[in-house]
């Protein structure tokens, strides 16, 4: 019989407990779940929900966003990207176009698009003007890309990828001096296209216990409770508590369409830096799709600097799982989803975004102090 939310709460409240364990949560659909459903308050005190570096928009480095920018504003096309990057601010002098928002409101094309479907319908709708598809996202964007792409894009469609692989976030941060957590929930999503064996290094290199989940409260609830009880059963393994949909090895068309289409290479993240074999890049044979070789590159070196993020905001920290949102002194003061500083307020994945939207109004002491 399937176990339901308060009795996997009933059994985590069961288990005698070392002391404060710290659960990072990679997913940002994961932190939505645990926010809206209010999981944190019900959950033993001495466990901790760190959400973590989930949010494709709020990783994208700044001068993918800026470039995506400058092509709509200069090159005579359409630029077409996923509703969230819209509204995501690049660091430029007041009164420059700081968005793709912004670009548009000044007379530059640019369309929201839900999926690569979209962008392929856009394209041939208007066969005689290029469509540069701004493709920002993790494993689970990157494989419709990659799909849309081996299967023949129209010739007047490109990519400007700014893909993601999810876990190289993890091994950075576990191969830190402080990892900050003492256990993983690894994102369900990412592990239906690539494998759950993605994760396996969380066990078998550094010793914490992880498990899979979908993303209900009630498997959430369930993976909670594995890492729990290995923790305190001192046992160590990967569990799988999304079975219905993650099978060992991925999704093999998705993973076939990646490697035909893709090659990983090291990648900047914003506010982050580069981390090693952490990004998708296009395969030369797609070079007549590939934005980055079709029209003039707008980057400069001064633009590639480490901190990235808008003066005074912290979604560097709060995206590595060092911060809550809430301890950011800007948050529900200066930055508020209706006037959001940094990309975490303006994705639906980023952190500071959903805790607002779940009712977070009440900023960390630390914060408040100052
Ligand atoms: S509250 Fe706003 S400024 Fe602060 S970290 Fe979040 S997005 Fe950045």
């Amino acid at each position: 019989m399937p176990v339901c939310a308060r009795q996997w709460l009933d059994r985590i409240h069961a288990l005698p407990l070392p002391g404060k364990v710290r659960i990072m949560n990679v997913c940002g659909g994961h932190e939505r779940s645990i926010s809206m459903a209010g999981l944190r308050g019900a959950l033993p005190r001495e466990v901790e929900l760190i959400p973590g570096p989930g949010c494709p928009v709020c990783v994208c480095p700044e001068e993918d966003v800026y470039q995506a920018i400058q092509l709509a504003l200069h090159e005579p096309i359409t630029l077409a990207a996923f509703g969230d990057m819209l509204r995501v601010p690049v660091n430029v002098p007041k009164g420059n176009v700081r968005s793709l928002e912004q670009a548009r409101a000044a007379g530059a094309d640019v369309r929201p698009i839900a999926s690569p479907l979209d962008a392929v319908r856009l394209a041939n709708s208007q066969p005689a003007r290029p469509v540069v598809f701004f493709a920002a996202g993790f494993e689970t964007t990157t494989a419709p890309v990659a799909a849309m792409l081996a299967e023949g894009a129209p010739p007047n469609l490109s990519v400007l990828l700014s893909g993601r692989l999810t876990w190289p976030a993890v091994a950075t941060l576990l191969e830190s001096d402080k990892p900050g957590f003492d256990a993983l929930i690894a994102p369900g999503h990412v592990s239906t296209v690539m494998g759950p064996e993605e994760w396996s290094f969380v066990v078998e290199r550094h010793g914490l216990p992880a498990a899979i989940a979908g993303f209900t409260p009630v498997s959430l609830l369930a993976a909670m409770y594995s890492t729990l009880r290995q923790l305190v059963e001192n046992r160590r393994l990967l569990d799988n508590c999304y079975p219905e949909v993650v099978k060992p090895g991925g999704n093999p068309t998705a993973r076939r369409h990646l490697e035909q289409v893709t090659k990983v290479v090291d990648a900047a993240w914003r506010g982050i830096g580069v981390i090693p074999s952490s990004g998708f890049a296009l395969r030369s044979r797609y070079a007549a799709h590939d934005a980055r070789l079709c029209f003039p590159s707008y980057e400069s070196l001064s633009r590639k600097r480490a901190g990235q993020m808008p003066p005074g905001c912290d979604c560097a920290r709060v995206v590595l799982g060092k911060i809550y949102p809430n301890e950011c002194v800007l948050y529900g003061r200066a930055c508020t989803p209706r006037n959001p500083i940094g990309p975490c307020m303006v994705s639906d994945e980023g952190a500071c975004r959903i805790w607002w939207s779940s009712g977070v109004r009440e900023r960390a002491a630390s914060a408040a102090a100052e």
